[in-house]
């Protein structure tokens, strides 16, 4: 199910969920006016850069989310391209998973648990933080068409990152991503809080198990599938489930 607005900023949008995200959205029947994808390294985003020479309404933009400087400079390029009538979502999928690193007790170090805290939290608070005077000025605007609010923040986090589901999982105890996504969940769900009466709902979603770099190759889900199943979920957000983890299905999680 597509849905309509004017316009969207994605994180972590070289490869994987956030390039397949850029190319769902620019299919939607009535795309928005200006997608933003936003990335660490543009010059080496091939495939953004292709899509961008035949779309327009494509912009890319540098945003390593690690970086101060650069979520500053973002803020300015993407407030200079959206004007006075704000940014509708801002989708935070950019992420980080050392699977090189089995994450058991024995294996964590400080400053891999503070890696996957920095990239998968801190970080998307810090680019929200920032970013909420544009998706404020939505809501001042009604700038979304079709959405069930003005302007959505939607945080990809993970199902690893449940404390009621991680249990039934065999994989490997991962206490630096799964802690981190658990904080993921958990910071959406204070941030739904804390902005419902701002107008701003706040999706907190789980993409499957995907066919990524991240995911691995073994992984149930394709790309497609998970997108078009998140964007459905994105497009369904309202009031009554801002702050709920969902998955790409539509199903609530427990958290
Ligand atoms: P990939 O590893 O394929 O892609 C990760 C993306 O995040 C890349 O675009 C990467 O950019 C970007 N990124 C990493 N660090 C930063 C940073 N500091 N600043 C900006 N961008 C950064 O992962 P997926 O596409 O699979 O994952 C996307 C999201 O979905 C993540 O949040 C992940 O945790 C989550 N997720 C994925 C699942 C899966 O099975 N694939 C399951 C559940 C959740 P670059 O190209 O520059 O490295």
């Amino acid at each position: 199910m597509a849905f309509s607005v004017r316009s969207i900023l994605i994180t972590g949008a070289s490869r994987g969920l956030g390039l397949e995200f850029v190319k769902q959205i620019l299919a939607f029947p009535s795309p928005p006016e200006v997608l933003m994808a936003a990335c660490r390294d543009p010059s080496s985003a091939t495939a953004l850069q292709t899509i961008a020479k035949s779309n327009s309404r494509l912009k890319i933009i540098k945003l390593d989310i690690e970086k101060d400087e650069d979520i500053d400079a973002a803020f300015k390029e993407a407030q200079a391209i959206v004007g006075k009538k704000g940014l509708n979502m801002l989708i935070n999928n950019a992420g980080y998973f050392d699977q090189s690193n089995a994450g058991e007790l024995r294996h964590i170090t400080r400053s891999i648990m503070q890696k996957h805290f920095d990239i998968n939290v801190s970080a998307h608070l810090m680019v929200i933080q920032k970013f909420l005077p544009l998706l404020d000025l939505a809501v001042a605007n009604r700038g979304s068409k079709q959405l069930n609010c003005q302007a959505q923040l939607v945080l990809i986090s993970s199902i690893m990152g449940s404390q009621n589901l991680t249990y039934k999982e065999g994989y490997h105890t991962c206490f630096h991503y799964k802690c981190s996504k658990s904080a993921t969940t958990m910071a959406s769900i204070l941030l739904s809080r804390e902005l419902r009466e701002a107008g701003i709902h706040v999706l907190p979603l789980h993409p499957g198990w995907v066919r990524t770099d991240m995911g691995g190759s073994d992984a149930a889900v394709g790309i497609e599938e998970s997108i078009s199943g998140c964007l459905k979920v994105i497009g369904s957000t309202s009031e009554k489930n801002t702050g709920k983890l969902m998955d790409y299905k539509g199903t609530e999680l427990p958290y």
